[in-house]
């Protein structure tokens, strides 16, 4: 039963919605912006459980649910009829029909129970624009008793009427410190680990939790430094092989089953394809954290000549094998191709290719 002593950072919202309990000026429309899995939807229903709470209280520093209530023990298993999350049956859009029937034609109906009817949108740039002109009718008129959170990764997707109606909320990255803690206290995940997981995720505690416990990516980090350490001896061809073995996810048995189930729908096939895109984007931007990190790491030791600051502290012999044969302006060269062949990518430009001319860098520098 999560509260607001257990959201990682954020104190500017965690104040803001703190004020708003005190004093129960609670506004009808929130947008709550941030990352991917930085948290917005967690937030959210810890603040609509203490809205909806018939005893919340003061406990420690917070103002708190009681989570004992029938409204909380209802919030807490995602039951509770007074907070309504929108769904939409297409995967890219939030439709004007969406909207219409579970928002615009529903807040006419009085809460069940509480004195507020929640609605929660997640992933609110999908409605496209007559799904949010459709929104702005009770934006612009709404019943006393509603509230509405609009979750959103990007803020330049909503009308600006949209905007000049709600509260714009926006999630900062949690320091490092905190997440490595959360990390090592409430997942139990060993020191080096949550170290490292922590800089990877920059400020995303669902990024960082995701990395913790992914053992997909341990692989891809082990293999991806065993690679480097081993490219002096590697033929062009092989590092490619060795690079599109890395790249590539392993099945898991879901992905199986899906497929079938899906044969012949169109639609849902070009869904698990997009995902299965998104997976590879993301096994490539993992893959080029663990290089930028690793050279990092060199670089650092090669000034430093001490572990303390490594996050790769677990691979100390790689890091001073590349160290003795690189030279300063050698790593600084390969960290800036990085950059380039990561900019490339987002631009679209072919991954094997950008790929393949940046191992021939790496080797050359190495
Ligand atoms: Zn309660």
């Amino acid at each position: 039963m999560a509260d607001f002593a257990d959201i990682i950072d954020q104190n500017q919202i965690i104040e803001h919605m703190q004020n708003a309990l005190a004093t129960g000026k609670i506004s009808h429309a929130y947008i709550i912006e941030g990352e991917e899995d930085a948290g917005k939807e967690f937030i959210t229903r810890v603040f609509a459980k203490a809205i909806q709470c018939e005893h919340r209280e003061k406990k420690g520093e917070f103002i708190e649910a009681c989570n004992e209530c029938h409204s909380c023990i209802q919030a807490t298993s995602l039951s509770n009829p007074d907070i309504i999350t929108v769904t939409h049956e297409k995967p890219a859009t939030i439709s004007v029909d969406n909207i219409r029937e579970q928002v615009r034609d529903d807040v006419i109906i009085k809460p069940y129970a509480s004195k507020y009817k929640i609605y929660i949108i997640p992933e609110g740039e999908k409605m496209n624009a007559s799904a949010q002109n459709a929104l702005l009718k009770t934006l612009e008129e709404p019943p006393a008793y509603v509230i509405i959170f609009i979750l959103t990764s990007n803020l330049n997707a909503f009308l600006q009427t949209i905007l000049s109606r709600c509260v714009v909320l926006s999630l900062k990255p949690a320091r490092d410190e905190s997440i490595k803690n959360y990390l090592m206290n409430n997942l139990h995940v060993v020191d080096y680990k949550a170290e490292l997981c922590s800089s990877f995720a920059r400020g995303n505690v669902g990024k960082a939790i995701k990395l913790a416990e992914n053992e997909n990516f341990e692989n891809l980090k082990n293999s991806t430094i065993e690679l480097i350490s081993k490219l002096s001896g590697l033929e062009i061809y092989e590092v490619n092989n060795r690079i599109q073995e890395i790249l590539t996810p392993p099945k898991t048995d879901d992905d199986s089953k899906s497929k079938t189930a899906k044969k012949g729908k169109k639609s849902e096939e070009n869904e698990g394809k997009k995902k299965s895109q998104k997976a590879d984007l993301e096994i490539v931007e993992d893959f080029f954290d663990v290089l930028l990190y690793f050279f990092r790491d060199v670089l650092v030791y090669k000034a430093e000549e001490n572990t303390t600051h490594l996050i790769f502290n677990d691979k100390l012999s790689y890091i001073r094998d590349i160290t003795d044969h690189c030279t300063y302006s050698g790593i600084n060269h390969i960290i800036e191709s990085l950059g380039t062949a990561q900019n490339r990518i987002k631009a679209n430009v072919n991954v094997e290719l950008t790929l393949q001319m940046l191992f021939i860098d790496i080797k050359e520098n190495i």
